[in-house]
């Protein structure tokens, strides 16, 4: 399987284990989303389409629980 391929799967088992946030091995990218996630005007919507277009496929419900700091992460 490809590399990338394979950091989109991991995305996808958000449900147990690790959350997306964590599971985003781009640093760069990593601290773009961060900073994104902090910024009173960015909808989550927007991070949504943000990471779709560079290849991570993750719901908007998962992402707004990680925002809310109801998530995997944060237990
Ligand atoms: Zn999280």
């Amino acid at each position: 399987m490809n590399k990338e391929l394979e950091s989109i799967l991991a995305l996808s088992s958000v449900k147990r284990g690790k959350c997306w946030r964590e599971r985003l091995t781009d640093k760069e990218l990593g601290k773009v989303i961060d900073e994104a996630l902090a910024h009173p005007d960015i909808t989550s919507a927007a991070v949504v389409l943000y990471l779709k277009q560079r290849g991570v496929a993750i719901g908007q419900n998962v992402v707004s629980r990680h925002r809310r700091g109801n998530c995997a992460c944060n237990r």
